[in-house]
């Protein structure tokens, strides 16, 4: 039965995020929990191992074999694969159209066009994978609607809009009016928008599972419980076993923070989504039975999607930056409660419909709010880092990436931009977590007073800018 708390309608469970894996990953582990992969207990060889079981270790070791079937490939994964926010996150396949204005500023308007078109490509790409592959993952190819929520996001929505079509791109960012807003996706909090035709949704953690099976057919080594400890070059060191390898791929996310190789590149913030009971006739009050992805326009994003069996899934920044991945990431009641509030306010003919679960995760933020792929110096190890929070798509481009860059292939891809890019990077520590977590507050207060017309504090204004102020393309303007 549905339960009171702070006058949101939540459950038993959704009062303690992290006690249970999330709703996405239950589904799919009941559709197919597929075969055992037992952890590592003795030492091994590989011509690469690949540390990380998530969509970028994942899609690596899926291209990897198809580059050269005869490699040895194994995975090490300290959970289950997809256990990590590959199988937690809102599922949004979403392009790179809203990210010109960083892509341009580092890389220019060509290279930034080719990088957003490889993103085009590899949204397009999984659903087709997914189809050819028996993976059921719910693809859905309905675009993404931006709704402005506060007068401060109309200039953000003019300048993203001009920048596709100053890069010769116009038709793939489009200015929505008030009105045609709504006939998408009724709400009173949403003024006009934009619409970026590069979105497809996805239950993930069918993707990540899916992946998971067809690796392990191709006969990709994967361990599961199985934690990697460290890298010695590129032998990969766990509790009860080594893997020797020739070369060796972080894609660890979040938890990069905690590796020498990458922790400058990265702060970790958290996220959190709720999701409703179905309720398909107030989605149809409402217009919005189009799949369409939905978000705000705040830097600490709010997302939204619906399932086809007529629920929402809302997600929302969780205000957390911490220097480890700890419980705060996943058991922050809290950051459930704020990310309710924001369903709330958006969706208020839902007051009734109960929030059924919740369930959060880290998010590898990067400085340029950009992920990038690629070599560490000139070592055997490989990475992919930075998604910030938009990893679904892009990891697809870093699995290719990475597998042509192991392989020696010459390809597009590994001259896109983002690949073998040189990395800003963040202060050390501890003014590095201390000032993310100053930062992601304040970003948080400031954007909800301009939410409700009021005018944010002067402290909170200041102190959300910090970041651009300091070269990083994170925070506001
Ligand atoms: C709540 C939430 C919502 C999100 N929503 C979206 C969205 O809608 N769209 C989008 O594009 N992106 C979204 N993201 C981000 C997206 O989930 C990630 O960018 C993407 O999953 C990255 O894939 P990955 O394989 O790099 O990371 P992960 O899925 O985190 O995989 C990394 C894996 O490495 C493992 N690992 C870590 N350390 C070790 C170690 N020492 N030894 C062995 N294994 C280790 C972890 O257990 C984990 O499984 C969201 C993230 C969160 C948390």
């Amino acid at each position: 039965m549905p339960t009171s708390h702070d006058g949101l309608h939540l459950t038993g469970f959704a009062l303690t995020p992290g006690r249970q894996r999330s709703w996405w990953l239950r589904d799919a582990l009941a559709n197919d929990a597929g075969a055992e992969c037992p952890a590592l207990r003795m030492d091994a060889k590989a011509d690469v191992v690949i540390v990380g079981g998530g969509f970028s270790g994942l899609w690596t070791a899926y291209f990897l074999h198809e580059r050269n079937p005869d490699l040895g490939i194994v995975v090490l994964e300290q959970d289950i694969c997809g256990g990590g926010p590959s199988g937690r996150n809102g599922g949004f396949a979403s392009g790179w159209w809203d990210e010109l204005h960083g892509l341009v500023a580092l890389y220019g308007a060509e290279a930034a066009v080719r990088a957003c078109r490889a993103i085009k490509s590899s949204i397009r790409t999984i659903g087709e994978f997914c189809s050819t592959n028996g993976i059921d993952a719910w693809y859905r190819r309905a675009g993404y609607m931006y709704a402005i929520t506060a007068e401060a996001n109309e200039r953000a929505r003019d300048e993203m809009v001009a920048l596709a079509r100053q890069v010769g791109a116009p038709e793939e960012l489009v200015e929505l009016s008030p009105a045609e807003v709504q006939a998408r996706c009724a709400s009173p909090a949403f003024g006009g928008g934009a619409f970026m035709g590069d979105g497809a949704s996805v239950q993930p953690a069918r993707l990540a599972r899916g992946l998971r099976r067809l690796v392990l057919e191709r006969g990709v080594t994967v361990h599961e419980a199985t934690p990697v400890i460290r890298l010695e070059g590129t032998t990969a060191v766990t509790p009860n076993g080594r893997v020797e390898a020739a070369q060796a791929v972080l894609a660890v996310n979040a938890w990069g923070i905690g590796w020498p190789q990458l922790s400058r590149k990265l702060v970790a913030w958290s996220s959190y989504i709720v999701l409703t009971a179905p309720a398909p006739d107030r989605l149809r009050e409402i217009g919005w039975t189009g799949g369409e992805l939905v978000t705000d326009f705040r830097t600490s994003l709010r997302y939204f999607r619906t399932t086809p069996d007529g629920r929402i899934a809302f997600g929302g920044g969780g205000g957390r930056a911490r220097r480890t991945v700890d419980d705060m990431f996943t058991h922050d009641s809290r950051a459930v409660a704020e990310t309710a509030e924001g369903f709330r306010l958006m969706f208020p003919s839902f007051s009734d419909v109960p929030i059924e679960d919740a369930w959060g995760g880290p998010i590898d933020v990067s400085p340029t709010h950009l992920p990038t792929f690629g070599r560490l110096g000139d070592s055997k190890i490989f990475y992919a880092a930075g998604y910030t929070g938009n990893g679904v798509a892009p990891s697809h481009v870093a699995g290719q990436a990475l597998a042509d860059l192991i392989t020696g292939a010459d390809t597009d891809i590994v001259r896109l931009p983002m690949v073998n890019a040189r990395s800003m990077t963040f202060p050390p520590e501890p003014f590095r977590s201390w000032g993310a977590a100053v930062v992601r507050r304040a970003m948080i207060e400031k954007e909800t007073a301009e939410e409700h017309g009021r005018r944010p504090s002067f402290l909170a204004s200041q102190l959300a800018r910090t970041p651009r102020r300091m070269g990083y393309f994170l925070g506001s303007d």
